[in-house]
């Protein structure tokens, strides 16, 4: 059993890892990275390329497939390396946001729904209230705690979401697609509560011009591989590098010219 080593801190480290649905095809092959305390990646690539999947190995959620302790981890979180017998424990330190929303809230107010995180930690009740009031205020919704999620707009329901996963103070976040279906103020309100979190993210999404704004490095994903690792800069702006995997050069880097 040799697991992924730690040469220097880092919030995550990905190694040799392969996954497929059941009996399914491969839809991730030898996936290697690693993402530094306070790093800011993005994971990008065509639909279906295997984001999601990959996102989802960061903390746990695809239980088939965790290692025994004698096993061999391929995700590492923190030093902890990511098995049947330690993802409570990932869990806490990585905060996952879906894409829609509708898979994360369900409960029937903004308060219950933030505080479930917190309440599941054991923390006393009082920290509950105040981390709740905290999260709320970060994600710019304080005094929504009485709301029905129900009755939110797409852009509050994500921040919803993103409030319940802060209030559990999580070392990494790991968000899928955080912008689809927000309008360019709710985009443009994510990327700054993005910006104040002093954590590792790992960002899966199609939109670019956010990337160029937000990330120190993108990774580009197609059929379950690792095609290109480095600056956002220089992978973006290699307008056949990224054509070969079906994006665009951001407008933010075309008018660089
Ligand atoms: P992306 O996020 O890049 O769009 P996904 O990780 O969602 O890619 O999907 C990668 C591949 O895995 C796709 O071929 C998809 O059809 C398949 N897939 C995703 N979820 C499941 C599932 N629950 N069962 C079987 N196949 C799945």
């Amino acid at each position: 059993m040799s697991d992924v080593k730690s040469i220097e801190p880092l919030a995550l480290q990905v190694q040799g890892l392969s996954y497929s649905y059941g009996e399914g095809r491969i839809v991730l092959s030898g996936i290697e990275f690693n993402v530094a305390h306070g790093e800011r990646v993005a994971v990008v690539g065509p639909s279906g390329a295997g984001k999601s999947t990959l996102l989802m190995h960061l903390n746990g959620l695809l239980p088939d497939r965790l290692p025994d302790d004698s096993e061999r981890a391929s995700v590492v979180v923190s030093n902890i390396a990511v098995r049947k017998s330690s993802v409570a424990e990932v869990r806490r330190l990585v905060g996952f946001v879906f894409q829609d929303p509708d898979d994360q809230l369900f409960c029937p107010t903004v308060r219950e729904d933030v505080g479930f995180g917190p309440l599941n930690l054991k923390l006393p009740r009082e920290e509950v209230f105040q981390r709740i009031a905290h999260s709320l205020d970060q994600v710019g919704l304080a005094g929504f705690e009485n709301r029905s999620t129900l009755q939110l707009s797409t852009g509050e329901r994500k921040r919803v979401c993103l409030a319940g996963v802060l209030a559990c103070q999580p070392s990494v976040l790991v968000l899928d697609e955080p912008f689809a279906n927000l309008d360019p103020r709710a985009r443009r309100s994510l990327v700054d509560i993005l910006r104040e979190f002093a954590g590792a993210q790992v960002i899966a999404t199609h939109d670019l011009d956010f990337v160029v704004e937000l990330c120190d490095r993108v990774i580009i994903l197609d059929d379950g591989e690792i095609r290109a690792d480095g600056s956002v800069r220089d992978v973006l702006s290699d307008g056949v590098l990224i054509a070969k995997h079906g994006l665009e050069v951001p407008w933010r880097l075309r008018t660089e010219g």
